[in-house]
């Protein structure tokens, strides 16, 4: 079936509704992005396609969760391609709204509060960043909810759709943040977090890369190339020598280092030590972000030991 475009919610509610239809054990899936979309966006939509009936895909730049003007402005907008892609994964419904249909009334007086878990890494370089992106996701969230009432998170207890919305852990720190907005808030929707999606070469896939120069992008290969340093040593039960990984990033002189740590998957507070000196069991996760020329790029590897 060809896809179908909504820009109002009131457009996105009545054809979500015609599309799931009625019935038992009936399921949709939300994926919330910001357009420009790549082969990482295409993995969260078929991911969403293979475990639901009906998939609303959103395209919306989200002003709420910029601080700068100029980054806003010039963040990429190629609505007709990103169609494209989610038609070919298998996508019904896209909601592509204008900024007015989104934020009536100008910036909304109340938000969402990403508290102290929205402070730091990425927090603490873009102020308000994610209490803007956790605002728009839960207004998201309540938009795409499956029509035929109030669906339970997950299982479908009588016969209420099941609801699950997809996010990429490519962005860990959104994905801890809207993990825990669901569960503190109670939202009825499970989270699905879809792995990272890379270019051959190691570099995550992001909307961003674009403006790398070839040799910015070839320098930001060291990200990746630092992460799988950690990965290997983690399956290989050594401890970590984040202080080598580090190096190895400062060596490159394109790139200017922000932050790179091992922390809880969870918490995201650091793990002790970093696991510099012993070997860690359980679960971690290495984060990274570094300025590339203008780009600021973000990275990560869950770390299993
Ligand atoms: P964005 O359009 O950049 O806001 O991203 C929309 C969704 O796509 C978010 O859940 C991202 O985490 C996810 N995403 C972006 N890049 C990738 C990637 N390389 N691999 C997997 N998911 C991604």
């Amino acid at each position: 079936m060809p896809i179908k475009l909504a820009t109002t919610v009131a457009g996105l509610r009545t054809e979500g509704a015609r599309l799931l239809g009625s019935g038992q054990g009936r399921s949709q899936g939300l994926v919330p992005t910001m357009g420009a979309l790549h082969e990482g966006h295409a993995a969260l939509a078929r991911a969403a396609v293979e475990q639901n009936d009906v998939v609303v895909a959103t395209i919306f730049v989200n002003p709420l969760q910029f601080g700068d003007a100029v980054d806003l402005d010039r963040y990429p907008r190629t609505l007709d391609a990103d169609l494209a892609l989610l038609e070919d994964q298998g996508v019904d419904l896209v909601f592509a709204p204008p900024v007015e249909e989104v934020y009536p009334g100008g910036e909304p007086l109340v938000r969402i509060t990403s508290g102290r878990l929205g402070e730091k890494w990425e927090g603490a370089s873009r102020p308000g960043h994610f209490d803007g992106a956790l605002t728009v996701v839960a207004k998201l969230l309540h938009y795409g909810l499956p029509a035929a009432g109030l669906p339970a998170a997950g299982a479908a207890p009588g016969g209420l759709p099941a609801y699950r919305a997809y996010f990429g852990q490519k962005d860990a720190q959104q994905l801890a943040l809207v993990r825990r907005m669901v569960a503190d808030l109670n939202f009825p929707v499970e989270i699905v977090g879809v792995p990272t999606v890379r270019a051959v070469d190691g570099l995550a896939l992001s909307s961003r890369n674009r403006f790398l120069s070839g040799e910015e992008r070839e320098a930001a290969l060291v990200l990746s190339r630092a992460l799988r340093l950690l990965e290997e040593r983690a399956d290989a039960r050594q401890p970590l020598d984040l202080d080598s990984a580090r190096a190895l990033v400062e060596s490159q002189p394109l790139v200017g280092l922000d932050y790179f740590e091992v922390v809880d998957p969870e918490t995201l507070e650091p793990l002790a030590e970093n696991c510099r000196q012993t070997p860690f069991s359980g679960e971690a996760l290495a984060l990274i972000a570094a300025k590339v020329g203008p780009v600021r790029l973000i990275d990560n590897a869950p770390l299993r030991s």
